[in-house]
């Protein structure tokens, strides 16, 4: 089983991946920075009715992590209400992805992932990617390299890979179909 997920949209990719993912019968879980998605509402609401689940990346997507678990956790709510602004009831998942993810920052986190867990949020990280946050734009070949070597080597039968939905990640729209 794999799990196609993209970060840090709405952008002006999205209709194409959409497009991409129809034409293969394929769902994802597109993580949304909040400030993006209210730029781009009708992109917000074709994901979420072409059957796909959306979920929260804050509202700033501030990686910093120097601001305190409370400032952290406005974030993530200040998203949560953009997303059921644009969503309605259509928007209940509280599915949220760390920036850079949890895992990668080791022990920092523990103060910031209690907050929002306490606050009903479930966070997800990846294991498998295609490496297109490497660089600004890295080439189809080696974003199906690094997609075949990851896969390989995650311990376990279902991965959840990460992509990236932002708009200079051109070779990821290119690369989706043979990720598909
Ligand atoms: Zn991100």
């Amino acid at each position: 089983m794999a799990y196609l997920t993209f970060d840090d949209g709405p952008s002006e990719n999205t209709a194409s991946i959409l497009q991409i993912l129809n034409q293969n019968g394929i769902k994802a879980t597109f993580f949304l920075i909040g400030k993006s998605a209210e730029k781009n509402v009708d992109l917000v609401k074709r994901e979420v009715n072409e059957g796909n689940v959306v979920g929260n990346h804050t509202y700033s997507h501030s990686i910093s992590y120097n601001e305190g678990a409370e400032n952290f956790l406005d974030d993530v709510q200040r998203c949560n209400q953009v997303l059921k602004s644009i969503l309605g009831d259509q928007y209940s998942s509280k599915l949220m992805r760390f920036p850079g993810g949890y895992l990668g920052h080791g022990n920092r986190l523990v103060p910031y992932r209690d907050a929002v867990v306490k606050a009903g949020y479930t966070y997800v990280d990846w294991n498998d990617e295609t490496g297109d946050a490497e660089g600004s734009n890295p080439a189809v070949p080696v974003l199906m390299n690094n997609l075949k070597v990851n896969t390989a080597s995650a311990s376990s039968d279902s991965v959840v890979v990460l992509m990236h939905n932002a708009g200079p990640k051109k070779n990821t729209v290119q690369a989706l179909p043979e990720v598909i």
